[in-house]
């Protein structure tokens, strides 16, 4: 007897495998999906491994095989049982990221074919054949046989039927003398025109290019022959050509005879980089993304899987992407948060998967980032990553430095009794630059008009009344907008709480900064770029085109802009408000903010204009702002670790985040409580040291959408042994190493 372990898609999600009994008609091998008995139902499940024995006293028979041949590869399923066991996920739900698209929903996407009528003669005897056709009174089969010779040996049948005006019986009689054929092919939809790219060639490496190259090359030619994989963190600061790098890595890998896989945070953001791997790759180039249709993402998925790319490009999921003999992983702007799956289980992160695929298949891997994450940064000091820098700026006109930056005391500014928007700083040096025809971006970290709306006689503020949260009026729609569900609201006209007529709005966002430009600039053109404005990703690439053909002199965004963008004609960026992110409670706000300003900042000065950056902010002293006005990443760093070693917060522990979530505000904290005091009692029985527990408190948004939400937050080493031992009842959401505490 042979036995299969199985992770079965039932309901409610199962942490481990289950053991099945293998029929001795069935050929069973890992990978392959089956349906097997689960309770009284039966379900669709995924083989992860056989045996010949169990330990299981009874054992259920597999009922039949729903795919014969493995839809995953061995590695790939030990892929899925890391994340499983790391994520606290069921087996099941890690498996079913790896599937083609369509398996998990059980709405099987049928691939398309299209049938073709093939000439079955030789070119040479052909004019024989038609002699004896037309002799034999046969013109209808013989114009058939011409036309599909005319059309290259191959035409569809409607086609043939159409263009010879015959009848379908002579298409069959020609089959059944073996003189056509047919065949069917798979048709796959072209989700986006692989040729359009002119084509590019690598660009020879500057000096500080080639140092941080070397040792990248020499891991991708001995990746074949050492069993450390290696795994790189690419520090350089933003056009200091890291994507050049990528190109060539990819270049040398392809020459090894392996391919890679190029993470980057959202396809819609990042059309620059992708267009240079079309350039550099035509034709070899799989890019995955969320629009694409079912149909467009199975015929990708089966064309990757069979081997037809050199590279597949494409948000986290796409570190999932079936490709075959993989030797490269880049992950680009490796800091991102989008890079983990919040949202839903398996709350992964794509650069952690990453990490693991790259030690499974022994693959080079670059992590990319002007900006790194501090955990991975401190990862490189531990030698688990090797740190390779690029210092300077690659300009078309050489190098330039990195654009000057002021810090504007905003407080000081109240003092001397101006109240603008913009400071006098900021003002003059918007109005130099657009003197001068050259570009400005200002960066405001939130959108609408006003961020709330308050009542002046009695002081009430107009809240969401799903969420806990003040509305943000949007003038462009003249309604009131819930942030965190975006539900809107007519503006009321008196306040509901004392009819009083006095309405007052407060706090800025993008649409009051579009309107105080046009207010002081009135002859320049602006253009707003957030996601009110920008909608979709081809909205995105024509406003990001038409503000790099110089169509408008100001762009006003928000941390879209912060994103790899390249404008050539920008010389001044202004940040407007600074300080957005910084008195949020998490411990990766100052973070968050470096990251935020530098990236920002890095906008200005691409093109043969000096750069110059203008930052607003009432907390100039904070460290974040001042070393992000410095371009100082190492100062930055020295700050945030020993902050970060002092609390104890990662990478010094790991965290976990716990989110109950119920209608009833005092069902929640009670839930929240009783699960707190469980988890202290495990923590006795096991006798675990230097666990942290924080809350239950409730969440930063303590409403949403109508629910309650209290987070009981762990911080601690052995969290992964703690949690392993609780299990979550329903209404529990729990979140392995997340990127927020809010
Ligand atoms: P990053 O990815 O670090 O932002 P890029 O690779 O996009 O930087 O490079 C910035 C600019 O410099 C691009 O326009 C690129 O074409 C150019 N560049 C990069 N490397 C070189 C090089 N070795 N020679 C000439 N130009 C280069
Ligand atoms: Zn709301």
């Amino acid at each position: 007897m042979k036995f299969a372990e199985v992770a079965v898609g039932a309901a409610g999600g199962h942490r481990h495998t289950f053991t099945y009994s293998i029929p001795p008609s069935l050929q069973v091998v890992p990978g392959c999906a089956v349906s097997v008995p689960f309770g009284p139902r039966v379900v669709r499940g995924i083989v992860t491994g056989l045996s010949d024995i169990t330990t299981v006293p009874e054992t259920r028979d597999i009922i039949g095989l729903i795919s014969p041949l493995p839809l995953l590869t061995p590695g790939r399923i030990r892929l899925a049982s890391w994340i499983a066991d790391y994520y606290m996920a069921p087996v099941f739900s890690a498996l079913a990221l790896m599937l083609p698209p369509g398996f998990e929903s059980a709405r099987q996407v049928k691939p398309k074919y299209r049938k073709y009528l093939v000439l079955n003669v030789d070119v040479e005897q052909l004019p024989a054949v038609l002699e004896q056709l037309r002799k034999a009174r046969a013109a209808g089969q013989a114009a058939v046989l011409e036309a599909l010779q005319a059309a290259g040996g191959r035409l569809e049948p409607a086609v043939v039927v159409k263009k010879v005006r015959c009848g379908r019986g002579v298409i069959t009689t020609l089959k059944s003398r073996g003189l056509v054929r047919e065949v069917s092919e798979d048709v796959f939809r072209d989700p986006i025109a692989r040729t359009e790219h002119p084509l590019e060639f690598p660009l020879q490496l500057t000096g500080g290019q080639q140092a941080a190259w070397h040792p990248i090359r020499d891991a991708i030619q001995a990746a074949g022959s050492t069993n450390v994989p290696g795994l790189f963190l690419l520090h350089g600061v933003t056009g200091s050509g890291k994507t050049e790098i990528y190109l060539q890595a990819l270049a040398e890998t392809v020459k090894q005879g392996r391919k890679g896989i190029c993470l980057v945070p959202e396809i819609s953001l990042t059309p620059q980089v992708i267009d240079r791997f079309f350039a550099r790759f035509p034709g070899r180039v799989a890019v995955l993304h969320s629009k694409l249709t079912p149909g467009e993402l199975y015929d990708e998925w089966q064309r990757i899987a069979r081997g037809d790319f050199d590279i597949v490009v494409g948000p986290r999921s796409a570190v999932f992407a079936p490709q075959p003999d993989l030797g490269l992983i880049i992950v680009d702007e490796e800091h991102e948060w989008a890079y983990k799956q919040s949202e839903k289980s398996p709350r992964y992160h794509a650069r952690e998967v990453a990490i693991e695929l790259a030690r499974l298949t022994n693959s080079v891997l670059i992590m990319g980032s002007a900006t790194p994450d501090v955990e991975t940064y401190y990862r490189t000091t531990r030698s688990e990553f090797q740190l390779v820098e690029l210092s300077e700026r690659v300009t078309p006109l050489g190098q330039t430095p990195l654009p000057e930056v002021d810090v504007v005391d905003m407080r000081q500014e109240l003092k001397s009794g101006h109240r603008g928007i913009f400071s006098r700083l900021l003002r003059s040096a918007m109005a130099e630059s657009l003197e001068r025809r050259e570009q400005v971006i200002l960066f405001i970290n939130r959108r609408g008009r006003a961020t709330f709306v308050e009542c002046r006689d009695c002081g009430y503020v107009l809240n969401c009344r799903r969420c806990s949260g003040a509305l943000t009026y949007h003038a462009t729609e003249k309604r009131l907008v819930c942030h965190h569900c975006r539900r809107s609201y007519p503006v009321p006209r008196k306040c509901p709480q004392c009819s009083g007529s006095e309405i007052k709005y407060f706090g800025m966002g993008t649409e009051s900064v579009e309107a105080e430009c046009k207010k002081l600039f009135p002859s320049a053109s602006v253009i707003r770029f957030d996601s009110d404005a920008v909608t979709g990703a081809r909205d995105f690439e024509r406003v990001v085109d038409s503000f790099r053909r110089r169509r408008a002199d100001i762009l006003v965004g928000t941390q879209m802009l912060a994103k790899g963008l390249d404008f050539p004609g920008v010389s001044l960026v202004g940040i407007v408000s600074a300080d957005t992110s910084l008195n949020l409670p998490d411990f990766r706000s100052g973070e968050r903010t470096f990251q935020l300003l530098c990236q920002v900042e890095g906008r200005a000065g691409r093109g043969v204009y000096r750069g110059r950056a203008v930052v607003q902010t009432y907390n100039p002293g904070y460290y974040a702002i001042k070393y992000a006005a410095q371009h100082d990443y190492s100062g930055f760093y020295a700050s945030e670790i020993r902050y970060r070693r002092e609390f104890g917060y990662p990478p010094f522990n790991r965290m976990a985040r716990l989110v109950f979530s119920h209608s009833s505000q005092s069902k929640c904290l009670e839930e929240a409580e009783r699960r707190a005091g469980l988890i202290r009692q495990e923590i006795a029985a096991r006798g675990l040291t230097g666990i942290k527990i924080i809350g239950p408190a409730p969440a930063y948004v303590a409403k949403l959408r109508g629910r309650y939400q209290v987070q009981v937050i762990l911080l601690g080493h052995e969290l992964h042994n703690l949690l392993h031992g609780i299990g979550l009842s329903a209404g529990w959401v729990l979140d392995v190493d997340p990127v927020g505490m809010l």
